[in-house]
């Protein structure tokens, strides 16, 4: 494995790699998995898939500031270079990228990658300015990292709608793939910013994944079938905890990301719908969603 903090140096090492195997006769695919660090399980599920399905793996490794509000976390967001680093190997990628801020961005900003519509709902109303900074320092990764395949989390799903999106309107050719939310046993999704909560915001916090667990049973119950009794149910559950103080909770088509309307019928939509859900303990948001 090797660690690569420039960007030329990155580019002429994927070069030559690629041009080695090509010179052996072998067509070599790059795997890539961004990242913004203190890897877990989650991330650990993206490197392996891409160990899976390409030849070549590149982890990135970086706490983008753009993507942050002014009120957000950006300082105190969690780091671990050397445990990461130990993971990576471990996990059997080829190349860990971890730019520094000064090299992504050595001036300000000018160029911004902004995808319309589906960052204006979800995470996107919440945190203004979020996704243009996602959008482009993914924009500017591919073009460093020059990937066949992207490995996205649906952790966050709503980042995956938008980047396919940018795929598809601005012709990068990369295939973006989609990966399962990873959880601890007891059903939390495993995030970096777990590490925020108190034991029992992390005890409370169960009711996220609870509520979207009992999805099945609510919707063959007969009092569950629209999108509003859904929505109405899973509040319920969720204001069950006292520290719980949601965001939101939204139900809507997937991967466009438009209303279903609240009397929508939930079985018309099985597959195409998610419910995505946003709620603080303490100062930290979680979130979690699961396709209908
Ligand atoms: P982050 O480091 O939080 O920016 O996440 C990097 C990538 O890991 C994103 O594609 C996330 O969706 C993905 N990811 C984060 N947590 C999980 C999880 N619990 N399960 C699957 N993927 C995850």
């Amino acid at each position: 494995m090797i660690a690569i903090e420039q960007i030329t140096e990155l580019r002429h090492q994927l070069a030559h790699l690629r041009q080695e195997r090509s010179n052996e006769g072998r067509i070599s695919t790059v795997g890539f998995v961004p990242t913004m660090g203190y890897l877990h399980e989650g991330h650990a599920s993206l490197i392996q898939a891409a160990k899976e399905q390409c030849d070549i793996v590149v982890l990135s490794i970086f706490v983008n500031p753009i993507q942050f509000g002014p009120n957000e976390d950006l300082d105190k967001y969690p780091r671990d270079a050397e445990r990461d680093l130990a993971l990576a190997k471990r996990l059997g990628v080829d190349f860990v990228f971890l730019p520094t801020v000064d090299s992504m961005y050595p001036t300000p900003t000018k160029t911004k990658v902004k995808v319309d519509e589906v960052t204006t709902l979800l995470c996107g109303a919440r945190r203004p300015g979020h996704f243009d900074g996602v959008t482009t320092v993914v924009s500017k990764l591919f073009n460093i990292v020059q990937p066949d395949y992207a490995f996205f989390g649906m952790k966050d799903a709503q980042q995956v709608a938008v980047i396919q999106q940018m795929v598809s309107d601005l012709n990068f050719p990369v295939t973006i793939v989609p990966c399962p939310i990873i959880r601890e046993e007891d059903g939390l999704a495993l995030s970096s910013r777990n590490v925020y909560l108190t034991e029992q915001q992390r005890q409370e916090a169960l009711v996220l994944s609870q509520s979207l667990c009992r999805i099945d049973a609510w919707m063959q119950s007969e009092e569950v079938s629209t999108v509003s009794q859904l929505r109405d149910r899973i509040i319920q559950h969720i204001e069950t905890s006292p520290l719980a103080d949601i965001d939101y909770v939204e139900i809507l088509s997937f991967p466009q990301l438009t209303e279903l309307g609240i009397n929508a019928s939930l079985q018309a939509h099985k597959g195409q719908a998610i419910i995505a859900l946003a709620v603080r303990f303490g100062t930290t948001r979680l979130i979690d969603n699961r396709i209908l």
